[in-house]
């Protein structure tokens, strides 16, 4: 078993820690505050080649897992809000085409997707089916030369921004409960869409959007991958974006130790810093403990990953691990900050929300516990 970080990861990650400090920093809190990105921050992102996403010999090719979860770790630790807004056009609507685009749908928006010119979303969540994916009720009916989509899905992130979405439908309603779905790319510029900003206090600045399909008219070459098989092309989506949503967590967890530790050291109360009340010190060993076993689960998950073995066990179990320590991590940071953590604008604020908002993307903790358990039971029963 090798630990060791290939080099070529290892200067990647300390080039986008410099990319996030020197270029970066200054525009986010701009958008931090104005509580919205502006596209220039998806084509930064993409000029720097940091969707963990390339587009050569004519086709979308993901690259080493382990360096995209670095990645996002990184941005975590600065803003869960815009990791999560670049972790939905990479790891959920890229993702999709990637997956089940055909060449031609490929070669039409790969290259500028991975540019980040053209941004993308992916909406399966309806008011009635969260969780329980096999719900998704938004229509598609068949029409000359492609296909007409009526419904709305409920929570989109990036849904406001995007050019592009991967969207879930009914194609055969009276098919099986698993093969009633098909999945299509949308042009969200298309009539008879219409889109509403939800009005949200976690992961800011990204956007959560209600999306409404009236009457929206799809080419038939816009359907990904097969009629039928919606429903597990989407689980398939959510099971590899588990990987850096967990990579996500783990930085919003190491993100808000970092700041509590500095501040435990430095705020001195009673005559001596907080970090040497033993008190203190014991919850602070503990959560490191927690958030590098974590880590640990998330760099196992990306070498199954990248090995090609089947990852879907551990990439739930990364997911349930890192939201745990994000969690506990988050809230124990915000206490140590005292009155100043419910500041909105203090840096503390933000984590123990985004921790909160992290539970609920590509799956809850329950659901995690429902794949883990189902795996072990396919091994063990
Ligand atoms: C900030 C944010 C961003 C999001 N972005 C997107 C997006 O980009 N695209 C998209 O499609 N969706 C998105 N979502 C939606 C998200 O995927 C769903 O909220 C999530 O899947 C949970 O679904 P739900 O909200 O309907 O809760 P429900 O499914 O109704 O769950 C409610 C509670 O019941 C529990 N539960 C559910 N099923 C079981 C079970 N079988 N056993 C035990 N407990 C269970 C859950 O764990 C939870 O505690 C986003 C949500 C948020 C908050």
């Amino acid at each position: 078993m090798d630990f060791t970080i290939p080099q070529h990861i290892a200067d990647d990650v300390d080039r986008f820690r410099r990319f996030l400090k020197e270029s970066f920093a200054g525009k986010l809190a701009a958008w931090l505050r104005a509580g919205e990105l502006q596209r220039e921050f998806f084509a930064e992102l993409g000029q720097g080649g940091w969707y963990g996403t390339v587009f050569a010999g004519d086709r979308l090719r993901r690259g080493p897992a382990l360096r995209e979860a670095m990645i996002a770790e990184e941005f975590a630790k600065v803003s869960p809000g815009a990791a999560v807004a670049a972790l939905a056009h990479a790891d959920l609507g890229l993702m999709g085409l990637a997956l089940f685009g055909s060449a031609s749908l490929q070669e039409r928006y790969g290259a500028k997707s991975v540019q980040g010119e053209t941004v993308m979303c992916l909406g399966n969540t309806e008011r009635q089916a969260g969780s329980d994916v096999a719900a998704v009720a938004l229509r598609a009916e068949q029409a000359a030369g492609g296909w007409v989509l009526s419904g709305a899905k409920a929570y989109v992130t990036n849904g406001a921004a995007a050019d592009l979405a991967v969207v879930t439908a009914v194609t055969d309603p009276a098919a099986a409960r698993n093969s009633r779905h098909s999945m299509f790319l949308v042009d969200l510029s298309a009539a008879g869409i219409r889109r509403t900003r939800l009005n949200k206090p976690v992961w800011i600045p990204s956007d959560l959007t209600r999306i409404e399909f009236e009457r929206v008219f799809v080419g038939a070459d816009h359907l990904l991958g097969e009629r039928g098989r919606g429903l597990p092309q989407v689980l398939s989506v959510f099971t590899h974006s588990r990987v850096p949503i967990a990579a996500l967590s783990l930085g919003t967890a190491a993100g808000a130790f970092e700041l509590a530790v500095n501040r435990a050291a430095r705020r001195s109360v009673f005559g001596r810093p907080i970090a040497e009340f033993q008190a203190k010190a014991f919850e602070m060993a503990e959560l490191h403990a927690r958030i590098e076993a974590a880590r640990l689960m998330v760099w196992r998950t990306c070498a199954a990953m990248d090995a090609g073995e089947d990852f879907r066990a551990p990439a739930s179990m990364a997911k349930f691990l890192a939201v745990d320590a994000a969690r506990t991590t988050a809230a124990w940071a915000a206490d140590l900050f005292g009155a100043a953590s419910v500041v909105r604008d203090h840096p503390i604020h933000k984590y123990p929300l985004d921790a909160w908002a992290a539970s609920l993307g590509e799956g809850t903790q329950d659901i995690q516990k429902l794949v883990i358990f189902r795996e072990l039971m396919k091994r063990f029963a």
